[in-house]
């Protein structure tokens, strides 16, 4: 049994005060919901203030990105060490990073492995754009993008390892997979590759959200599905009622 884990994908929004005011709305329901893993994932210059609100809530924090490398010449960018400060979490591979910051499957991967060196759970995106999927390269791209982004882990290591389905398609367009066609990858593609490559018991261990579009209204019927896990939500992540709905759901349809 796979605990749900729900997270939220702030990206590049909301003022410092309008992030403490989302945090205090999310807290006392979200709190309760023991049964689901939560966390959100606001941009870096809050991460301070909202560790400082959420310690002791159970519900966790994660960065959007980080670099692999400890410390050195790289203007601009925030070390592994740096995020372990406030953070459980790092989201790793988004496909806005591999689009706008022309992040590459290898660079994922020493990312994710810096990251489960310092004790951070990655939960790392893969996902095919609308072209590969009209072209029928959904499985080719996913497969590559989760064997390469693996590439070199343990079997021990990669169970903390957390993967989100995102197909770029879906990421803030309101289109979502269908809840089959996203069950489809996790089981048929994402699965199969994780069994292949680390064994059974940590393909079964390990989370595979669903990301792109989740929302209230949808998120139940997602979480219906057996390999679903939860989600990495975007837009629906910055209103709380539509957060704490989709985490509602989760709890439902998980216990
Ligand atoms: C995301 O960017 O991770 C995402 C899933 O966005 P949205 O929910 O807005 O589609």
């Amino acid at each position: 049994m796979r605990t749900p884990f729900v997270a939220g994908n702030w990206k590049m929004n909301k003022t410092g005060e309008e992030a403490r005011l989302l945090v205090s709305e999310l807290l006392p329901a979200l709190q309760p919901i023991t049964t689901v893993e939560r966390a959100i994932c606001p941009p870096f210059p809050y991460l301070l203030p909202l560790a400082n609100m959420l310690k002791g809530s159970g519900i966790g924090l994660g960065a959007q990105n980080m670099h692999w490398e400890a410390s050195g010449a790289f203007t601009g960018e925030v070390a592994p060490a740096m995020v372990a400060e406030f953070c459980q979490y790092v989201i790793l591979g988004h496909s806005e990073r591999r689009a706008y910051f022309h992040e590459t499957d290898e660079m994922v991967n020493k990312k994710v492995k810096a990251a489960l060196a310092i004790g951070l759970t990655p939960i790392m995106c893969v996902g095919e754009t609308l072209s590969e999927n009209e072209a029928g390269l959904t499985a080719e791209v996913v497969t590559r993008q989760t064997r390469l982004g693996l590439a070199g882990i343990s079997a021990e290591e990669v169970s903390r390892v957390v993967i989100a389905y995102e197909p770029v398609w879906a990421i803030g367009t309101g289109k979502a997979a269908t809840a089959q066609q996203a069950q489809d990858v996790h089981a048929r593609i994402i699965r199969p590759v994780l069994r292949e490559m680390f064994g059974e018991t940590a393909a079964q261990a390990m989370r595979i959200q669903y990301g792109g579009s989740v929302n209230s209204k949808n998120a139940a019927e997602l979480f219906a599905m057996p390999d679903i896990d939860g989600a990495l939500v975007g837009g629906a992540s910055l209103k709380a009622p539509e957060f704490i709905a989709i985490v509602q759901a989760a709890a439902e349809a998980k216990k």
